[in-house]
């Protein structure tokens, strides 16, 4: 099965610049993420980040 058919409702996902993204939905393809900070002392939303991320190929 082609790893973006597969729509994981339990991480809602809208980074469709990522390899991982569904493409048709806003969910992402993979069955986990790791997510992670670059802040010593997250406090907000944007301080954590998705490290599963791959950058759709140009
Ligand atoms: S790996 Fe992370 S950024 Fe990429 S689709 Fe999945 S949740 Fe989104």
């Amino acid at each position: 099965m082609n790893q973006n058919e597969y729509a994981n409702h339990c991480i809602v996902c809208n980074v469709t610049s990522c390899q991982n993204h569904h493409r048709d939905k806003n969910y992402c393809s993979l069955e986990c993420i790791r997510v992670g900070t670059r802040e010593e002392q997250p406090a907000y939303t944007p301080c954590t980040d998705c490290q599963s991320f791959v950058p759709s190929a140009t």
